[in-house]
């Protein structure tokens, strides 16, 4: 019997989080190797309505777990807990927004039975995106491949299936800043791309602004890399 888990981190999504449930349930009944689920739901110190509606719905179904943090500590600490805690034999990860379409888990499915473990959407099209997050975006992958060295894919977000193997294997790490979006392709797994359709969020407004997108991207590149301080030597070296 083969366990599959979805995890999902939440920060104010009270509009989203119950379509999202009834989608997931929806998928569950049509999943051909795996037979049993759990939905484990990562409050990330909502100020609305969240934490009430999941409450409710663990109540009403046992396959529902509850992390809650006591405050908001951001999307990737989320995902990395629920990582921690999921108990299937692949993870889903999926945004709580709608923006990733639920019913590619069952594509997921087919190339996890095909042998691979890290298998993720990867968007053909961006629906309802600002020409300013479309270009950010763009030159992003190039120059996180160009410093760190890690080939992850273009147009990828965090809506993926990984295996056992793969999630234990990032559940290693001790980072505090951890990416969980680019250890997945430095692990070098075996990993398989399904295309699809980024649609526009359900309710509510993206958790992002732009300096917060700034950050995260520097965060991310000085995490995986050495090279920002070696170039900050080199500039000093050169100056003097
Ligand atoms: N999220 C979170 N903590 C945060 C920001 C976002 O758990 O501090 C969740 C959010 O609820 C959603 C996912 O992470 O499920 C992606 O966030 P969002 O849709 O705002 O990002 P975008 O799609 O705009 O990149
Ligand atoms: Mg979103």
């Amino acid at each position: 019997m083969k366990v599959l888990s979805v995890v999902i981190p939440l920060f104010n999504e009270e509009g989203n989080i119950e379509i999202l449930y009834r989608e997931l349930r929806d998928v569950f009944a049509s999943l051909k190797i795996f037979s049993a689920y759990e939905i484990v739901m990562v409050n990330d110190g909502s100020r609305d309505d969240s934490l009430a509606i999941i409450k409710r719905l663990a109540s009403l179904d046992n396959h529902v777990k509850i992390i809650s943090f006591t405050r908001n500590f951001g999307h990737e600490a989320a995902t990395f807990a629920g990582l921690c805690h999921a108990t299937g034999d692949a993870v889903v990860l999926i945004d709580a927004d709608r923006q990733d379409p639920a019913d590619l888990i069952l594509e997921f499915e087919k190339e996890f039975a095909n042998g691979y473990h890290v298998v993720f959407g990867q968007r053909t099209k961006r629906l309802n995106e600002s020409w300013v997050k479309r270009l950010t975006s763009r030159l992003f992958y190039p120059i996180f491949k160009w410093i760190t060295g890690v080939d992850m894919p273009r147009n990828v977000g965090d809506f993926c299936l990984l295996s056992r193997k793969a999630v234990d294997q990032i559940k290693q790490f001790p980072e505090r800043a951890i990416f969980v979006r680019g250890l997945i392709y430095w692990l070098g797994l075996p990993k398989k791309a399904v295309p699809f359709v980024r649609r526009g969020r359900g309710a509510g407004t993206s958790k992002y602004n732009y300096a917060k997108l700034l950050i995260f991207a520097l965060e991310n590149i000085v995490s995986f890399s050495t090279m920002p301080i070696y170039f900050i030597i080199f500039l000093a070296l050169f100056l003097i």
